[in-house]
């Protein structure tokens, strides 16, 4: 089986015995939860896509290793032109989902553990890139989706991993066997952990040899022993067991979090990438972080398409789709969202190849691109807020809508223009409310700041990247300056 259809994807999900806690309980059948259903639906959608002959060019490719077409959320680059057709599929989904798709991490986690575990085996003689392969081959015959799990809770952050008072605040390996290694710790702010099949898990920064036991890598199943995941609020999210399906906003798709618990989960040699060599965890972070910038070049702007049209509606349902600074906002908002795409595509087009063969994103492109993420989104949210009007956020519910009695006098005077009802004004306005401050604005708003890393870890990697010593050499060449 290459290509799971939708409906396979949930009930494989199903079958999993997942240990799953949220307001304090365990969710005994996590699948069919009003809270965590709808961000099941957006990665159920990467499979849905993949199906339609329309989609198949962006959502699906030629494996090299298997031979067979596969869903490209478990490919491996194989050109810039693999890269582009990557931002582009994930345009496309944030269009259809208006919603984090989650299925992202792990394709990105796939690229970066590939190339990184052949220059560890080139140095050291390890089998960690065989493992890999093994790995990915079983994740493309099967249509998998795993999870990318990176972001340590990193307590004192002025302390290294080992410094810590609590050595735990790090992932790391806490007994070595014989068949494999045992792993304790956690990961923190999850996406996709609930909705994935298999994890991989990756060290979150560079390392010294003292930390040794921090620098790990490896893939598990999200129903392994020892493996457990506690949901994070979002806003507005028990909104969505009131029953309205309009008063959510976005009632079909969405994405939740979770703290993700290792407490003594066995990993089996075969499943290890990396186990001790320090001086590697950093490069797998770096190309890690790299292709997530990347991705936040396609969804945020297919989330953005979404919000530029919701605002539009708004405006016209409201009749000031005509007035001159409404259009020039809009143009602005398109213009900024364009802008996100731009440098996504451009990280692409520049993109090079790896000593092991797939292809990787410019780095100082892909950090710019997230850099740009971190700013452009609120603007574009801003100008979202300014078009919809205060109504967004005080308009009554829809139970007061279909009331006998309160209906009438909400209908009469929320109407915007003639043609439009009261309703569709409502379900509209709704929308932008989820998108900017609702279970939505996780996603596309404060995720777009510290998704893939804060603002100021990319203007790290822009520093290293910059080349500042050639610049000189041009301005010294342009204003004949011999030293
Ligand atoms: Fe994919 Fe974007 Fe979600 Fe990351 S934030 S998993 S790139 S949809
Ligand atoms: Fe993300």
């Amino acid at each position: 089986m290459a290509l799971m259809t939708g409906e396979q994807y949930i009930e494989s999900i199903r079958k999993m015995k997942m240990q799953v806690y949220m307001f304090g309980k365990k969710v005994e059948h996590p699948v069919d939860d009003p809270i965590l259903r709808p961000s099941l639906n957006s990665v159920r959608m990467t499979y849905d896509l993949a199906q339609m002959p329309e989609y198949q060019d962006l959502m699906t490719a030629k494996s090299p290793y298997t031979g067979g077409i596969v869903n490209r959320f478990t490919h491996l680059h194989q050109s810039t032109e693999d890269l582009i057709k990557k931002v582009k599929m994930q345009r496309l989904l944030g269009q259809k989902t208006a919603a984090c798709f989650q299925r992202c991490v792990g394709m990105d986690a796939f690229n970066s553990v590939f190339s990184t575990t052949y220059e560890v085996d080139k140095k050291y003689g390890t089998h960690y890139h065989e493992n890999f392969k093994k790995f990915l081959v079983e994740c493309q015959e099967k249509d998998l989706t795993v999870d990318g799990a990176m972001t340590d809770p990193k307590g004192d952050r002025s302390l290294s991993p080992s410094q810590q008072e609590d050595p735990d605040l790090y992932l790391r390996v806490v007994e070595r066997r014989p068949d494999g290694i045992v792993v304790r710790g956690a990961k923190a702010h999850q996406t996709g952990m609930l909705n994935s099949h298999e994890v991989i898990v990756m060290p979150t920064i560079a390392m010294r040899p003292e930390d040794k036991d921090y620098a790990v890598s490896f893939a598990v199943p999200l129903d392994s022993p020892g493996l457990f995941m506690i949901i994070g609020r979002q806003s507005c999210d028990t909104r969505k067991c009131e029953g309205s399906e309009m008063d959510v906003g976005n009632s079909e798709f969405g994405g939740v979090e979770a703290l993700t618990i290792f407490d003594d989960v066995f990993v089996p040699n075969e499943r290890i990438f990396l186990n001790g060599e320090t001086e590697f965890a950093g490069m797998m972070v770096e190309r890690f972080a790299g292709y997530h910038r990347q991705s936040y070049g396609g969804c945020k702007v297919g989330v953005g398409d979404v919000l530029i049209g919701a605002a539009a509606l708004a405006a016209e349902y409201n009749g000031a789709a005509k007035a001159s600074h409404i259009k020039d906002k809009l143009i602005e908002m398109t213009h900024l969202n364009e802008t996100l795409f731009s440098c996504g595509i451009a990280c692409s087009a520049e993109g090079s190849k790896t000593e092991a063969g797939n292809y990787i994103i410019d780095l100082l492109l892909a950090n710019v691109c997230k850099q740009n993420v971190t700013r452009f989104p609120y603007e574009i949210v801003r100008l979202g807020e300014d078009i919809a009007g205060g109504l967004m956020v005080t308009a009554p519910s829809e139970a007061d809508l279909r009331d006998e009695k309160l209906g009438p006098y909400v209908d009469k005077y929320l109407k915007g223009v003639g043609v439009v009802s009261t309703e569709n004004r409502l379900r509209i306005l709704r929308l932008i409310e989820n998108l900017s401050l609702g279970t939505a604005a996780v996603g596309y708003r404060t995720e777009s700041m510290h998704g893939a890393g804060s603002p100021q870890a990319q203007r790290i990697m822009i520093a290293r990247q910059s080349n500042l010593a050639h610049k000189k050499e041009l301005a010294k060449a342009i204003a004949h300056i011999k030293d």
